[in-house]
């Protein structure tokens, strides 16, 4: 992977060393080569964490091969999901045997948070095989839990092999591609959020970090078409650069450059979801429709304000800068036809998500995380509650041109 020397250049930028990166390979018939690897790494008791959907991905041909196995099935809650929780959490440390080598996590990203917990919590190491190319954390440490109703992300450890097979990948459900899409394009916003934060509140930035994280995502739009094509090509563009912004996680050990303002909505939403016991929505395809959405919002909110009339010293120093990277993002209106381009849904409305919650959460879901984003910054200059015209743009098209233009 072309990314892997610039990752290794950002390690050492960082420390001074090289970091171990997990083994990557992206190709068909990935799958195939696990049952070597595992030989090669001594590796004999083996634990395969699938559910009800993923433990067939590979039509049982990999688990043939592998001798000493131990498959868990993850339980599904109510609405016939598998929800990283306390639950799924205590019944994998229950079925996880303790001389485990090794743990295989089959499945797209709750089933890799929860393998990357537990297997964190055992000292057991872990291998990712993507069912699906649905999200970006495949091969970062952080592991978002559901605590008490409670999102979470806890750092623990990346996997020390990844097998993305492509024929497995190529016939995932087109939703969990577009999901994957949708994660991917809130860097849009979330590495502008983390500029923003270095200019405001002076956080550390690293220039090759965000390159490699713009990288990923400029080769995901210019694809978007094979993406939602789910061709071979479309589906390894996506696969390739889910994983490398995972590595660039990986390699930091904090999600800056991967999550702003846009996954603080998300997380707003799954909490509310969770509380009501309703079903649970895809992490990237929330993420994606909260791109738009944030986006409108920053272009609205920037334009409102005229510099002497910032409070925030720092900001107000900052302002034309900020103004430009705010700018530089691209209109709402492409965000949606990026979205609908890769399959998926584009607009709250079409997540079935009412208006009143998506308020409540541009005012209230900077407070979920201690971060400087333009969602905070804008929530602490705010006279009124914060909306986004991108909740009403049929009735304001017309008179905010330049936002949907
Ligand atoms: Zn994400």
């Amino acid at each position: 992977m072309a990314a892997f020397q610039e990752l290794n250049q950002l390690a050492q930028e960082l420390t001074g060393e090289s970091v171990s990166l997990p083994e990557i390979t992206i190709k068909k018939g990935a799958l195939d080569l696990i049952s070597d690897y595992l030989r090669a790494q001594d590796m004999k008791n083996i634990v395969i964490v699938a559910d009800e959907h993923t433990k067939s991905a590979d039509g049982n041909h990999l688990y043939e091969k592998l001798e000493h196995m131990v498959m868990v099935q993850l339980e599904q809650d109510d609405n016939g999901q598998v929800i990283a929780d306390e639950q799924t959490i205590v019944q994998l440390l229950a079925e996880v045997p303790v001389e485990t080598d090794v743990l295989l996590a089959v499945g797209a990203g709750t089933i890799h948070d929860i393998v990357r917990f537990v297997g964190y919590k055992m000292n057991i190491p872990f291998i990712s095989v993507p069912t699906a190319a649905s999200v970006d954390g495949f091969t970062s440490k952080g592991a978002p839990l559901i605590f008490k109703g409670m999102k979470k992300t806890i750092q623990t450890a990346a996997p020390i092999a990844v097998f993305a097979d492509l024929n497995v990948l190529m016939h995932a459900p087109k939703e969990l591609t577009a999901s994957g899409f949708g994660d991917i394009l809130g860097k849009y916003t979330s590495l502008t959020d983390w500029k923003i934060s270095q200019l405001v509140a002076n956080e550390p930035y690293s220039e090759l970090a965000a390159a490699i994280t713009r990288q990923s995502l400029e080769a995901c739009v210019t694809h978007v078409d094979s993406i939602g094509a789910g061709n071979e090509k479309g589906i390894r563009i996506l696969t390739q650069a889910l994983i490398e912004s995972g590595m660039v996680m990986l390699v930091l050990d904090h999600s800056r450059p991967a999550s702003g303002g846009e996954h603080h909505l998300s997380h707003y939403w799954e909490m509310e979801l969770l509380k009501t016991n309703a079903r649970q929505l895809l992490h990237g395809t929330k993420v994606g429709v909260s791109t738009a959405i944030i986006t409108a919002l920053y272009k609205e909110n920037v334009r409102h304000y005229k510099r002497e009339d910032i409070s925030i010293e720092k900001l107000r120093e900052n302002w034309e800068e900020v103004q430009q990277l705010i700018e530089s993002l691209p209109n709402p209106e492409r965000i949606r036809q990026l979205l609908t381009g890769a399959g998926g849904p584009s607009t709250a409305e079409e997540l079935g998500l009412p208006g009143a919650l998506i308020t409540d959460s541009l005012n209230e879901a900077h407070h979920l995380r201690d971060r400087c984003t333009g969602l905070y910054i804008f929530n602490q200059l705010k006279n009124e509650q914060l909306t986004s015209l991108d909740l009403y743009r049929d009735k304001h098209q017309e008179a905010y041109k330049w936002l949907y233009r």
